[in-house]
């Protein structure tokens, strides 16, 4: 009765469901929510966008939090959520940096009553209650097309695509591969393009991006377009590419929207990338967060199937926006990356 209550509606949920909206630890003052990132490498955003817009809303509602960086490593994850279970966190949101380390935390959240959020990455398998992130086949969608412009306007024919993905761990990055990879294979089944090696990039690191790319080159002679997975892995290509005089002629995708991804488009050395506006994930997410702490339901768009899981998860799934040379600008005017960020030196 209690559980109802506090849901403020008989229908509004299952008891199984109620167990965790009524966030556990309730009436112990202000609502405490937990965050962990998964890096400060892989891209640009964690640290510089989703810290700074999450604490921003926390701030904004007034409830107590701690955000988090586990740096790539999965013991210091695990036991920066343990610390916050501990704690007393309500809730606690995750960018897992695997399934598995990830469902290890959400379900020991869960067994101490804590409410939990996937964050960006869905944990396949995982209990989160909720997920938020933006549609990530589209995201790979707008990077398939992407290449494919540009692969037009540049009047290259029958170039052999390589791709870069991002890590296999990460879900996203199915994800994206299943949008470029669809855009990309009546291309393949045409033989206007040849498909080139195509590899997973362990921990969506740069130096191994960089390594992978090279040995792609030498691999493959012809290489005339390139799927990078994102605005990090895109630069590493380009760093390559510019050692042998190419940058700029072979098209390269990238996602984020990154400050060195925007002068990367304008210097004509990448081909687009994938703007997906922070601000809005994490005041979305905070937003459930908070609504969680204090008992409330939260209102999702989506269900987000769990192939592992087998389960549907209530999500919210943002759009992304594909940023070229053209329209570099509304990312700026937009006040998500500043001007004087990107035209450094000009
Ligand atoms: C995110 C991307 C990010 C990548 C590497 C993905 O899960 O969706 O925005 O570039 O991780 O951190």
């Amino acid at each position: 009765i209690l559980c109802l209550l506090a849901v403020g509606a008989l229908a509004a949920c299952g008891l199984t469901a109620c167990t965790n909206e009524v966030a556990g630890k309730g009436g112990h003052g202000r609502p405490r929510i937990g965050v962990i990132l998964p890096d400060s490498k892989s891209s640009a955003r964690w640290e510089t966008a989703d810290r700074k817009y999450l604490a921003a809303a926390f701030k904004a509602a007034g409830v107590d939090y701690e955000i988090q960086n586990a740096q790539n490593d999965k013991s210091a994850f695990t036991t920066l959520a343990e610390q916050m279970i501990t704690q007393g966190v309500d809730v606690l949101m995750i960018v897992n940096l695997d399934s598995g380390t990830g469902k290890a935390v959400l379900d020991k959240a869960k067994n101490a009553g804590v409410a939990t959020i996937d964050y960006d990455r869905l944990t396949l398998g995982g209990s989160a209650r909720y997920y938020v992130s933006f549609d990530n086949t589209a995201v790979g969608t707008l990077q398939g097309q992407g290449l494919v412009d540009c692969l037009n306007a540049a009047k290259i024919t029958k170039p052999v695509i390589a791709e870069l993905n991002g890590a296999q761990t990460d879900n996203n990055s199915t994800l994206f591969k299943e949008g470029y990879d669809a855009v990309l294979a009546p291309h393949f089944a045409s033989g206007a393009y040849v498909k080139g090696p195509d590899q997973w990039i362990e921990e969506w690191d740069n130096t191994r991006a960089g390594t992978t790319f090279e040995q792609m080159m030498t691999a493959q002679p012809g290489i005339g377009g390139v799927i990078a997975a994102n605005d990090g892995v895109a630069n590493a290509v380009i760093n390559v590419l510019k050692k042998q005089g190419l940058n700029g002629r072979i098209p390269v995708t990238g996602q984020d929207a990154t400050a060195q991804g925007l002068q990367n488009i304008l210097n004509g050395d990448q081909c687009m990338t994938v703007y997906k506006d922070v601000r809005r994930e994490a005041a979305a997410a905070a937003k459930l967060a908070i609504g969680l702490a204090k008992g409330e339901t939260g209102v999702t768009d989506h269900k987000v199937h769990d192939p592992v899981g087998k389960r549907d998860v209530d999500s919210i799934l943002l759009d992304p926006k594909a940023i070229t040379r053209q329209n570099v600008k509304d990312v700026i005017d937009d006040g998500y990356v500043a001007a004087d960020a990107v035209c450094t030196g000009e």
